[in-house]
Parts: structure tokens; C-alpha cells; sequence
């Protein structure tokens, strides 16, 4: 089996052992759902000095977590709802996010909205769009602006200038959402958090009528075991109405979903900036350059199926490129180009009319027996909803848990914070004689993993067969796994290569790589 850390950095536990460790104490609280959501409230909870723990069915961030965007964003077409007040909220999130929190893994990007002859949007709107979401963050990335076609094209080559009258400028953030989200389980477990992913709830347990833990399935091995808590929070995304009815089996729905999917394309040309494409007088498709791809999408479509079976549909594929197809020449477009597919679920509050329309709220309800649900809002502003969620906590009556809370740091940076271009100078200039980093390996792994790169240089000193690539085509190195496996709580083979590292979505995981990988991560042995 596998070691998985538990008990803070350096300090790992086998899953036994956590499984121990959550059945052996009653929790503060449990927090069901390790998405970003989750994570960022038992963040939020364990800096408060609570005794938390954390479960995931399936991997951290295993499901609309890592299928998102990618983007930390105000988010410019909510200007057009008037909703002023919540795009500076998510650009100062966003800021705080980039400049303090996770320098080493938020990025800032570039955005071109272009506008063609016929478009829905004219030139002079845009121009005051762009502007007034620039002024919403104090012009700190910029001024937004028209700019020319010519310059457009330039810095992305793919452009279609057919039509092409001028671009709108703006600036925003981007991300890998898999590694931020199991860098802040990282920052939860370090504040004393317990977790455990692929760890089920399959029923609540109860005392006097109100819930009072979980009963748990280990998915890995099939072991039952149970953890006791003061207080619940249900922050299963998705599935949030599935854990209301453990609780209360006559618990109306209480949201909606609405699939996006996303494709994943190798590139043909450099892309210097992202582009924002309006696809009507409301809705915008997006091209990202994203792990030397480009990530284009996405869908909003009503989806009333098992959230467990989301999935990119042939119809999903062509909709999307079709929509890229009005700002991109057709032979970045090929479907030979694509590299990876993949569809999340936005969780939108219940009731009529387009789910693209609906508001992107977070969803806070109390259930029956005293569980808090938790659902809905955006990836930008975490942090944000895991400290509306604990004040709700903490004014639950009859808990008590306030007076076990302390104040905490409003801003906490993530672990590994450090700036990658210097990490990246340190590990090419403080190598241990004899050992040599490709300087493309050296980049990857600081852009990546910040300071914590430093960790997988020593593992590749101590172990030089680490430093070797994973497949040829790739700046991922073994070190990566052995990394993911003892420090990032990567069990399965798709933990490592899916979201640890983002070699599937980049083409990588051939067979071959996957069995290697497989057999890399059973020779890990007991913890
Ligand atoms: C297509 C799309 C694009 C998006 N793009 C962006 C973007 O660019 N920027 C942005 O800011 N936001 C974006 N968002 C929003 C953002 O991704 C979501 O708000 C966020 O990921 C929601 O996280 P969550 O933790 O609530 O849900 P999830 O990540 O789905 O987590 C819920 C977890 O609960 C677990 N779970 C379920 N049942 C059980 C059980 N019985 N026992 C234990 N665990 C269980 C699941 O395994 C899952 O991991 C996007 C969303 C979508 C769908």
C-alpha cells in the first residue's frame, strides 16, 4: 500500500493509520467532499484551532475541481448583469490569490476579445467593458483597451482575421486548479487537519436526531470504518442533494447543474494571450494557452444524469470547436490536434430559467438534523466562501463551536511559495556535482511545484534514476511520482497522471506509462 501523508509535512500515515486516526477521536468537524470548497473550509477551520477532518470519495479535486476553466478571474461578462460589486469582489480575491497566496501558481494571462464585422458586440461597448473591468481592480493588471488586429494577430498567430476589425484587452489569472487544490489540502493538513480521499460516506450518523459523523467505505480496499463529529459540512459539489437526503430522505432538490466541457489541443503556434470569444450577446467561449496547450471551451447545457458519469460528448467536441471556429483558423482546429476531453458540473441554485443566465451563488443550507450544505460559487474566491461558510459554523446553536475558535491570518500563503523563476535558477546553479538538470525540467518542476521543487531535486540527488522523463515527449520526471505518492496522497494512477502531473490531458499516459506508473506506485510499499 501506498504511504499517504496525514500528519503534517515530513509525517506520513499509512491509509490504515488514517483511517485510525479519523475513528479514534471526535472531530470538531468533518467535512465531506474534498473539492476546492471543502478543502478551503477545513483550511479555514484548522487555522481557527478546530479539530478537523476531511473525506473524498473519490481523489481531491477528482471532479468539477479540476475540470474548471482553469481561470482565477473577476469575471467580465458578469459586468453585463450590472453585478459590479461582485466582479471587484472576485478581482480583489483574485489579486490576493496571484500576488500573496500562490504567486508560484497563479499566472497572470492576457485576454483578446475580438470583434469581428457582424459580431454581437461593437467595438466602442467592449472598449468600455474592458476599461470598467480593469478600473474594478485599480488598473493593477492594466488599463483595458481596444487594440489593433495586426497586434492581436501577432502575439496569437491562430487568430482568423477575416472580418477582424480590433481586439479588447484585458488582463487576468490562470491556473493549474489539480495542483492548487492539492497544495491547499497540503496548507489544511499542515494547519492539522486529518484527510483521506478515495474514502466514501455512505451513510450519516446520528445522536438524538441531529447528525453527528459518517459511516465511511474505503474504495481502495473495501474497509468500513465511521468518524464522529460536533458538526458536519456537506460540500460534495454535485452530489450535495444526494448527502441531504442520507439526512432527511424528503429533502426537496435544492440546486440545479449545468455541464461544461472542455477540450485540450496541442498547438501549432506560439499563443501569447488567451482569447475571449462572444458567442452571442451573452455568452463567451475562451482559448487559453494552458500547459503548453490550448484549453478551449466552454459548454452550458442542463444536465440531469449521474453526476459520476459527466462526460464530453462527440456533440460536446463539435460545438466546441465550432464555436472556437469563429475567432481561430480551421487548421488549429483539427481534431487530430486534440490531446484530452473533459466535462465538469456547475452546481447552480434550484428554480426556472437558463442555466447559462442563472447566478454563479454559493448555496448554503441547513438540513433537518443540523448538516451544513455547501454548494455552487467559484474557484477565484475559495477562500472567500470557506470564511462565510465557518461564520455560518460558527454560529450554529447548540454547537458551541465558537468558543473553540480563534481568530486567524486573513492571508495565509500556500506551501511552496517562492518565485519559480528563482527556484528554477537555484536548481540548475546549486546542483550537487555530477548532477545535471535539463533546464526544461528545472522550469516544469518550479512552475509547478514552487519551493517544493527543491524536494523532488534532493529525492532525484539521493535516487538519480528519479531524474529520468516519464515519456520522452514530457519534462515529467519520476521524482514526480515518487513526490505525488509520499507527500501528495496520489493512490491511484490517474491521481499522479491526471492531477498530480497533467500528463493525460497533455496525450501522455500511454499504456505503457500507465502500467509503469502502476507498478512505480505498488513497489512504494507499506508506509
Ligand atoms: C465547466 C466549469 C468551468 C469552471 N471554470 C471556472 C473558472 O475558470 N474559474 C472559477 O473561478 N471557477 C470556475 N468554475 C467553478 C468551480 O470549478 C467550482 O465552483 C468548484 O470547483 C466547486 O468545487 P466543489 O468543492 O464545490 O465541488 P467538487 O470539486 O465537485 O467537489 C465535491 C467532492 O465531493 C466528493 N463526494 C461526493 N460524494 C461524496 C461522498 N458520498 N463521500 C465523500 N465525498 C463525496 C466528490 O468526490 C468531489 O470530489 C467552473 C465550473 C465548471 C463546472
Amino acid at each position: 500500500m501506498a504511504t499517504i501523508p496525514t500528519l503534517g509535512a515530513g509525517r506520513t500515515a499509512t491509509r490504515a493509520q488514517s483511517r485510525e486516526l479519523l475513528s479514534s477521536t471526535t472531530y470538531d468537524l468533518l467535512v465531506i467532499g474534498g473539492g476546492i470548497l471543502g478543502t478551503a473550509v477545513a483550511w479555514t477551520a484548522a487555522q481557527s484551532g478546530l479539530k478537523v477532518a476531511m473525506v473524498d470519495a473519490g481523489d481531491f479535486a477528482g471532479a468539477t475541481s479540476s475540470a474548471s476553466s482553469k481561470l482565477v478571474h473577476g469575471g467580465l461578462r458578469y459586468l453585463q448583469t450590472g453585478a459590479v460589486k461582485l466582479v471587484a469582489e472576485n478581482h480583489k480575491e483574485r489579486r490576493a490569490l496571484a500576488t500573496d497566496v500562490a504567486p508560484h501558481l497563479v499566472n497572470p494571462l492576457t485576454f483578446f476579445v475580438p470583434v469581428y464585422k457582424g459580431g454581437p458586440h461593437s467595438a466602442p461597448k467592449l472598449g468600455a467593458g474592458v476599461f470598467l473591468y480593469s478600473a474594478l481592480s485599480a488598473f493593477r493588471d492594466g488599463m483595458g483597451r481596444v487594440s489593433t488586429a495586426a497586434h492581436a494577430a501577432q502575439q496569437v498567430p491562430a487568430l482568423r482575421t477575416a472580418g477582424l476589425r480590433s481586439v479588447a484587452v484585458y488582463g487576468d489569472h490562470q491556473m493549474n486548479d489539480s495542483r492548487v487544490a492539492v497544495m491547499t489540502v497540503r496548507a489544511a493538513v499542515d494547519s492539522g487537519a486529518v484527510v483521506l480521499n478515495h474514502a466514501e460516506v455512505t451513510a450519516l450518523r446520528f445522536t438524538g436526531g441531529r447528525v453527528s459523523g459518517a459511516e465511511l467505505r474505503d474504495r481502495t480496499d473495501g474497509a468500513e470504518f465511521g468518524v464522529d463529529a460536533r458538526l458536519v459540512l456537506n460540500a460534495t459539489g454535485p452530489w450535495v442533494d444526494h448527502l441531504r437526503r442520507m439526512e432527511d430522505a424528503g429533502a426537496a432538490p435544492s440546486i440545479r447543474l449545468s455541464k461544461g466541457a472542455h477540450l485540450v489541443l496541442r498547438r501549432r503556434s506560439p499563443w501569447r494571450a488567451a482569447l475571449t470569444i462572444p458567442i452571442d450577446k451573452y455568452r463567451v467561449s475562451f482559448a487559453i494557452p494552458w500547459e503548453d496547450h490550448v484549453l478551449l471551451g466552454t459548454t452550458d447545457e442542463e444536465y440531469t444524469g449521474d453526476p459520476a458519469e459527466v462526460r464530453a460528448t462527440d456533440a460536446d467536441v463539435d460545438q466546441i470547436l465550432g464555436e472556437a471556429g469563429h475567432a481561430i483558423r480551421d487548421e488549429h482546429l483539427d481534431r487530430d490536434l486534440i490531446t484530452y476531453t473533459f466535462a465538469g458540473l456547475r452546481v447552480l441554485p434550484g428554480g426556472p430559467g437558463e442555466t447559462a443566465a442563472a447566478k454563479r451563488e454559493t448555496v448554503v443550507t441547513e438540513g433537518r438534523g443540523g448538516m451544513l450544505s455547501v454548494a455552487g460559487g467559484k474557484w477565484t474566491t475559495y477562500r472567500h466562501i470557506g470564511r462565510t461558510v465557518l461564520e455560518k459554523l460558527r454560529n450554529v446553536p447548540g454547537v458551541g463551536l465558537s468558543e473553540d475558535m480563534a481568530d486567524f491570518p486573513r492571508t495565509v500563503p500556500l506551501p511552496g511559495v517562492g518565485a519559480p523563476n528563482a527556484v528554477a535558477h537555484r536548481l540548475l546553479v546549486d546542483r550537487e556535482p555530477g548532477a545535471r538538470m535539463e533546464p526544461l525540467v528545472a522550469k516544469h518542476l518550479a512552475s509547478h511545484y514552487g519551493t517544493f521543487a527543491f524536494d523532488i531535486a534532493r529525492l532525484i540527488a539521493a535516487d538519480p534514476k528519479l531524474g529520468e522523463p516519464i515519456h520522452p515527449d514530457g519534462p515529467d520526471v519520476w521524482g514526480q511520482v515518487a513526490f505525488a505518492a509520499d507527500h501528495e496522497w496520489a493512490y491511484t494512477v490517474d491521481d499522479v497522471l491526471r492531477r498530480r502531473t497533467t500528463m493525460t490531458v497533455r496525450g501522455l499516459d500511454t499504456p505503457e506509462v500507465r502500467s509503469r506508473v502502476e507498478a512505480f506506485l505498488a513497489g512504494r510499499g507499506e508506509g
